[in-house]
């Protein structure tokens, strides 16, 4: 085989029709004056459809503009622009993204090669959608990760984070801040006497019914076993316990067996709290405190009676 020669490469052995890919020429006033085979053969269109048209016939309405605000501008100042993306219209009407290169010469010719890119968008959508997915996932796995699988409320540790973050919230503004420690009284009795999957439907009703009860800006958990952990900002000791009362109200109305569901409150307010850990311990010493005096009440931190 003799070596390659570039200088025998003559118009007739081998044109400009060879190569896959759209070669077009425009004079000064935007005018097709020469298109190759590749408009007939890939792009659908016959040379007399195009040639002696303004090039707007092939590009979309967002195409036109960015040829005439920046392709044309580019090309006149620069001598050439490269790998610009346009989509032009094939001979059906068909969209078809293009990559393209230009260059002018010194009559004022514009010397256009477009390269079909249609799979490289497809590749884009594709890595768009995939990113998308990715983000999505990542968003469900941040929720997984912060609640509480059983009941959907903030699980303990996210509830640690969220605590922290509003009571400093409330410490700026100074704001009263109410912390409730909420445990079910005498669950074990309804685990061993009616099993552990009653006891799970019990835990998964309350969580709805605290949910449902609970503003937006409140901080609902499932903070342990059988036991649920809430913060109201904002929240003086009035509406704190109004709140307590209504909750026992409505916790009655889970049942098991007819029997209705209680729960002890340990209640504390501040509004010159230094950590989370110090007001939980008060919550936490006052629910046990109502448990001491008979169970299925709220106990506010410090008070000697109960409410
Ligand atoms: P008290 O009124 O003093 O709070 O008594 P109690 O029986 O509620 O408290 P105790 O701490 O003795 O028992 C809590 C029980 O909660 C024991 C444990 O098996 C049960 N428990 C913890 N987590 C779950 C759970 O996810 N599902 C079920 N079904 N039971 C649980
Ligand atoms: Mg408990
Ligand atoms: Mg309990």
């Amino acid at each position: 085989m003799s070596k390659f020669n570039p200088n025998n490469v003559t118009p007739t052995t081998y044109s400009v029709d060879c190569f896959l890919c759209g070669a077009l020429i425009t004079d000064s006033k935007n005018t097709i004056v020469y298109v190759n085979n590749y408009f007939e053969s890939h792009l659908l269109w016959k040379p007399d459809e195009l040639v002696g048209q303004n090039i707007n016939k092939i590009l979309t309405k967002s195409s036109r503009i960015f040829f005439q605000s920046y392709l044309i501008p580019t090309v006149l100042h620069e001598k050439k622009s490269e790998e610009m993306q346009l989509i032009i219209f094939n001979g059906q009407g068909r969209k078809t993204p293009m990559t393209i290169n230009a260059q002018i010469n010194e009559e004022g010719l514009v010397f256009w090669s477009l390269f079909n890119a249609t799979k490289q968008d497809q590749l884009y959508d594709e890595l768009i959608k995939t990113r998308e997915k990715l983000e999505e996932q990542a968003e469900k796995l941040k929720s997984l990760a912060a609640t509480d699988e059983l009941t959907g409320l903030l699980n303990r540790r996210e509830m640690n984070y969220r605590s922290g973050l509003l009571l400093d919230q409330s410490l700026r503004s100074k704001q009263t801040i109410a912390l409730l420690v909420i445990d079910i009284d005498d669950f074990k009795i309804i685990n061993d006497t009616f099993g552990h999957l009653e006891g799970d439907r019990v835990l998964k009703e309350l969580g709805q019914v605290l949910k449902n009860f609970g503003r937006q800006t409140d901080l609902i958990s499932r903070y342990g076993g059988e036991e649920f952990l809430i913060m109201l900002p904002d929240t003086d000791k009035k509406g704190a316990v109004l709140f307590c009362n209504r909750l026992h109200t409505l916790i009655a109305t889970v049942l098991v067996n007819d029997n209705p569901v209680t729960v002890s409150i340990g209640l504390t307010i501040s509004n010159n709290a230094k950590s989370f850990l110090d007001l939980f311990t008060q919550a936490d010493n006052a629910v046990y405190e109502a448990k001491a005096r008979g169970k299925n009440r709220t106990q506010l931190y410090g008070d000697k009676g109960h409410l």
